[in-house]
This record gives C-alpha cells, sequence and structure tokens, in this order.
C-alpha cells in the first residue's frame, strides 16, 4: 500500500493564552497543499514493526511518529502479523508544515486498510490526538479551523484554488523556540480569523490574503532576517502574500497564476535564499484519504 502524505500550512495563525496545563490556546486555518511524503506498508508474517526512511537525521525506531502510530493500532487490535514500512521524505523536516503529524496520519489510514479494522475517519481522528495535536487535521485534510492546542477541528469551506510557493531558509527553529520568543501580552498584530472565514466562503482569495497573519512570525525574523527576504521577494515577484508557515522557518506565496508562481520560483532559486524551493498547489477537496486511491 502506497500513501501521500501531504504538507499544511497556516493561513492564518493566532494564539489566544496560555492554559494552566502549559499549553497554549490556538486559532489557525489550516489548509492542505500538494507538497508530501510517501509512505510504503506492506505485511509480513513476521511479527513487529520495521521502518526505513530516505534521510539520515529522521529516526527510524519509536521516536519516529510512523512508528508511533502503526504500533498503537496493532497494539489495540492485536495484530499477529509484522509490518514493513519505507518512507520517502519531500517535505522539509521541523519547518512548521506538519511533515512528520502527516506521516503518522497515512500510518493511521494504512494500518487500519491493510488490516480491514474498519475504523471511520472520525474512531481514526480520536486515536491519532495520542501521537500529536495536529495529526488528526492530517487524517481530515483540506481546510479546516483548529483550535483548542489543534486538535479542535471545524470544516470550513475549500480555499478558492491558488498556486503555492515553498521556500524553507537553511535555519532551524524549533517549536519550543518558537513559543520562548513570543510574548503574549505584547502581541498587538492579531490576524482576523473569523473575517478570513467569511472570505473563504466567498471565494475571495485577495480579501482572504490581505487579512493573513501569523503570531509567530515577528519575534523568529527578528532571529532569522533571510524570512523576510524571502517573503520580501515573494511579494516582490507576483504572490499575493507571503508568510511563514506555523512556527517556522519555512515561508510560503500565494499566487493567484501560474505563470508568476514559475517566475517567482526561478528569482527564488537564483537569491540562493532559501534552501528548498518548491512550487505546488493547494489540496482543495475536503474529504480526507476516501478519494486517494
Ligand atoms: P509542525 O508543523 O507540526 O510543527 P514540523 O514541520 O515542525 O511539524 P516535523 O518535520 O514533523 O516538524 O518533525 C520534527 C521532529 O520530529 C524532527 O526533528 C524529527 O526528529 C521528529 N520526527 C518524528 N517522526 C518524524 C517523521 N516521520 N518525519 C519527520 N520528523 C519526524
Amino acid at each position: 500500500m502506497r500513501l501521500r502524505a501531504l504538507a499544511k500550512i497556516n493561513l492564518g495563525l493566532d494564539i489566544l493564552g496560555k492554559r494552566a496545563d502549559g499549553y497554549h490556546e490556538v486559532r489557525m486555518i489550516m489548509q492542505t497543499i500538494q507538497m508530501y511524503d510517501v509512505l510504503e506498508i506492506r505485511r509480513t508474517e513476521k511479527p513487529g514493526i520495521t521502518l526505513s526512511v530516505n534521510v539520515p537525521f529522521v529516526p527510524t525506531d519509536e521516536r519516529n511518529l510512523v512508528y508511533k502510530a502503526a504500533q498503537m493500532l496493532m497494539e489495540e487490535f492485536q495484530i499477529q502479523e509484522g509490518i514493513s514500512m519505507k518512507l520517502d521524505k519531500f517535505i522539509p523536516v521541523a519547518a512548521g508544515m506538519a511533515g512528520g503529524s502527516s506521516d503518522a496520519a497515512a500510518a493511521f489510514v494504512g494500518v487500519n486498510r491493510l488490516f480491514h479494522l474498519g475504523l471511520s475517519e472520525e474512531e481514526l481522528m480520536k486515536r491519532a490526538v495520542k501521537v500529536g495535536a495536529d495529526v488528526p487535521y492530517c487524517i481530515m485534510r483540506g481546510t479546516a479551523l483548529a483550535e483548542g492546542i489543534g486538535e479542535k477541528l471545524t470544516r470550513i469551506s475549500p480555499m478558492p484554488k491558488s498556486y503555492i510557493l515553498i521556500g524553507k531558509p537553511g535555519v532551524t527553529v524549533s517549536t519550543k523556540m518558537a513559543y520562548e520568543n513570543l510574548n503574549l501580552e505584547a502581541i498587538e498584530d492579531h490576524p482576523d480569523i473569523d473575517g478570513m472565514i467569511r472570505d473563504i466562503q466567498n471565494e475571495d482569495l485577495y480579501e482572504m490574503t490581505k487579512k493573513m497573519g501569523n503570531v509567530f512570525e515577528p519575534g523568529i525574523i527578528r532571529e532569522y532576517p533571510v524570512i523576510e527576504e524571502i517573503k520580501n521577494l515573494m511579494e516582490e515577484n507576483g504572490a499575493l502574500r507571503a508568510m511563514m508557515s506555523g512556527s517556522g522557518p519555512t515561508v510560503f506565496g500565494i499566487f493567484d497564476d501560474k505563470e508568476k508562481l514559475k517566475k517567482a520560483t526561478a528569482k527564488l532559486k537564483e537569491s540562493k535564499l532559501a534552501r528548498t524551493v518548491f512550487a505546488t498547489e493547494i489540496f482543495n477537496r475536503n474529504g480526507g484519504y476516501t478519494n486517494d486511491k
């Protein structure tokens, strides 16, 4: 079985406060894009889980979210056979694109299908949150509002068709560092998440992009000005808007025209500001893995 684990971007990311348990209360608009890792899963007679990954710096044991997800389902259903998994990563790692979470989502879907466990999307999502707050969303895919710690999901209308340019600079930001650089009381610019949802409903890409915002961005840009440079380059070359995704450092630009996307992609490559440059489009079908073969 071969599954595509699609990456996400955050069209809007707001943080409302810190809960008593230390987690932050968020409000984010999530959007799946057509950039993906590929997970292959096979049944083996020999019990246990084996995993190989095409990049050396991602763990292949229990620390990998794919492993955790598969193990969780196999233990619950007392599956006696084993599985062998091969993960090909194309989504940049630790980049704010939920790569690991999406891989875990693919493992949940894959194990459910492979062993005919019969779990619905909702039942999978309930288990997925134990692996990570973003994993239920990665099962659901499409356009959604995420609240709580990211696990409370509400489906919203699909985002209007648009093109996406991804630029990830060669710097690393941990989510922990992003929170450390954030002074909750000092946030002046909260994105208008509700306004964005209305714009999406009205299929108004232009109004929506005007309202985009990510409260992590100023703190991370202070640390890594290259992020601002990538944003500027994208906007000077036709992006309606460019913004950092999640806790960074990946920047995405939104385009309404394929030719402009092509031109900006070439400019970004030429500039050498980004280590990963990838031109793609949004995944604007709301509806999980059901349409995937
Ligand atoms: P998010 O947008 O949810 O913050 P991210 O893009 O910041 O995600 P990931 O790429 O998911 O972060 O991975 C962060 C860390 O998780 C890595 O440093 C890696 O060691 C570990 N990890 C565990 N499983 C995976 C996986 N399948 N793919 C990538 N990293 C993984």
